[in-house]
């Protein structure tokens, strides 16, 4: 097995008669122009970028088709594009080849109100939908903090702040077309709302980061816009009382449609970058849906509680604005950490661990940044028990990240001790694969690596992601 430092060797780079065949199987552009492979060579993540050789951007299953039936032919890596908004090295072409763009189909093939789904192209922008499922009072829940493609959401499992009501992509997505390494079209899953056929595809290719298949269609779980939205803020002295308040709220039972954390410099941060007043202290940030008498009910019963953690100046509003502009700063918190550290870039932690051990995981974890020398925020879902650290490092000095790097996996492995994960939202991409063998075992890796060579014996999509590169046997 390889290690990423040593890929360079399988760097594959396409001739211009390879360019000009790829041209030949799709109706958009195949370039090779430097800005556009630079756009196509990093994501959000700290992570150096990687030129991939060219860029193709695919409008329809068929062409996707044509494309990985040619690349897995001449083995030629190709690697899926959304937003590139990933955080772990995902979009990056460690073996050069092909960054395949899906953002020419972002057509939203089909809204169902009456049975509550959309069927949509793996290029849709999750804004872009819920404005248009707006006008039918519906929504699509999964909210990641950026505005992030459904086929690369599902891709990487994402999930945001409102799971803790309505799930992650792994439970939202109901059905898809994926093509397959060879080119071969397949359709997952049904348009019903329970299933209990055969294996389950649809959810071995949500989360596989773009390793076993390309998404192309979806089809997606939708709810009703509630009735009534309510949002709360409430503070608190110290980060452990925040944490246990919110653990609190959940194990009583009060149906939350969101809960998350913010650590004091985070609310400082967001306050600058929003234009806010918050008190800069840890809070709580809550959202209720239902009846105007329900979101009520709950706001009073999650204040009593949360009082008992020590909480003060609970307030909460059913003022749209209000609540709007709220959930924006929090949407907006990783941006905001950045904007505080100018010429920075953030590395951000995505560890997630039972419930029971939140408070303390949250601690250690405080701890052991605060005996580093790196500016950090902390913030979370943590009613799902998945917080993240924004740790703040210089792209100047390369060796900063390497530290960070080592001190992020230290974190990793305390809160897989703890029986937790190395990622509860983000991924594996290239960053996070150590961790993986550490948390789930060799063995069950080894499946892993089973599953990926069964599908992809020549090892062309996205290698050197969620498993270290197997060079293939021909
Ligand atoms: C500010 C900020 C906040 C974030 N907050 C969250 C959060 O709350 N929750 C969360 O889960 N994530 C979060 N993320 C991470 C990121 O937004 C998600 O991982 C998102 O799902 C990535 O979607 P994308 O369209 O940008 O995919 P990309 O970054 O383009 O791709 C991600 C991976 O999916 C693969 N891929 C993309 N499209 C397809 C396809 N059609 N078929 C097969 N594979 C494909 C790629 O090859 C790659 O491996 C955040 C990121 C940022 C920058």
């Amino acid at each position: 097995m390889e290690t990423i430092a040593s890929l360079d060797k399988y760097r594959v780079d396409l001739t211009p008669a390879q360019v000009a065949h790829l041209q030949t199987l799709v109706a958009g552009q195949v370039s090779t122009n430097e800005s556009v492979l630079d756009q196509h060579g990093r994501d959000e993540s700290a992570f150096p970028p990687v030129r991939p050789s060219a860029v193709v951007m695919a409008s329809t299953t068929e062409e996707v088709s044509r494309v990985l039936n040619y690349c897995n032919e001449q083995r030629i890596p190709v690697v899926a594009f959304g937003a590139g908004s990933s955080l772990e090295g995902h979009v990056l072409p460690l073996h050069g080849g092909v960054s395949l763009d899906l953002t020419p189909m972002n057509k939203i093939i089909e809204i169902r109100p009456d049975d509550l789904l959309v069927r949509v192209e793996a290029g849709v922008h999750r804004v872009a939908l819920n404005e248009k499922l707006a006008v039918h009072g519906l929504f699509f829940s999964v909210d990641p903090g950026a505005d992030a493609t459904l086929g690369g959401m599902a891709a990487t499992g994402a999930s945001g702040t409102t799971t803790v009501r309505y799930g992650s992509m792994r439970e939202n997505v109901m059905a898809m077309t994926a093509v397959m390494a060879d080119g071969t079209i397949i359709r997952t899953g049904r348009e019903t709302r329970k299933l209990s056929a055969g294996y389950d595809l649809t959810r071995l290719i949500v989360g596989s980061e773009g390793t076993l298949a390309v998404i192309t269609e979806l089809t997606l779980k939708l709810n009703g816009i509630p009735e009534k939205m309510a949002a709360a803020v409430v503070r608190f002295k110290n980060l452990s009382q925040g944490v246990e308040a919110a653990i609190a709220v959940v194990r009583s039972g009060i149906a939350i449609a969101r809960c998350e954390f913010l650590d004091e410099k985070c609310i400082r941060n967001v306050n600058a970058h929003d234009n806010l007043t918050l008190t800069e202290t840890p809070t709580l940030f809550f959202e209720f849906h239902g009846s105007p008498q329900g979101v009520a009910e709950d706001a009073e019963s999650v204040k009593e509680i949360v009082t008992e953690f020590g909480a003060s100046e609970f307030e909460w509003t059913t003022d749209e604005g209000a609540r709007r502009k709220l959930w924006q700063a929090r949407h907006n918190a990783y941006w905001a950490g950045i904007a505080a550290n100018p010429g920075k870039r953030g590395v951000s932690t995505d560890m997630a661990v039972p419930l029971s051990k939140l408070a303390e995981a949250v601690s250690a974890a405080d701890a052991i940044l605060r005996a580093d020398r790196f500016p950090y925020s902390v913030l979370g879902h943590v009613a799902d028990g998945n917080f993240h650290c924004l740790i703040i490092t210089d792209p100047e000095k390369p060796e900063e990240l390497v530290e960070v790097r080592e001190l992020t996996h230290k974190l990793t492995m305390k809160i897989i001790e703890m029986g937790g994960t190395c990622t509860g939202e983000h991924g594996i991409g290239s960053g996070k694969i150590d961790a993986l063998i550490a948390e789930t075992g060799k063995e069950a890796v080894g499946i892993m690596h089973a599953i990926k060579r069964t599908l992809d014996p020549h090892q062309i999509l996205n290698p050197g992601k969620v498993l270290h590169y197997e060079a293939p046997l021909n």
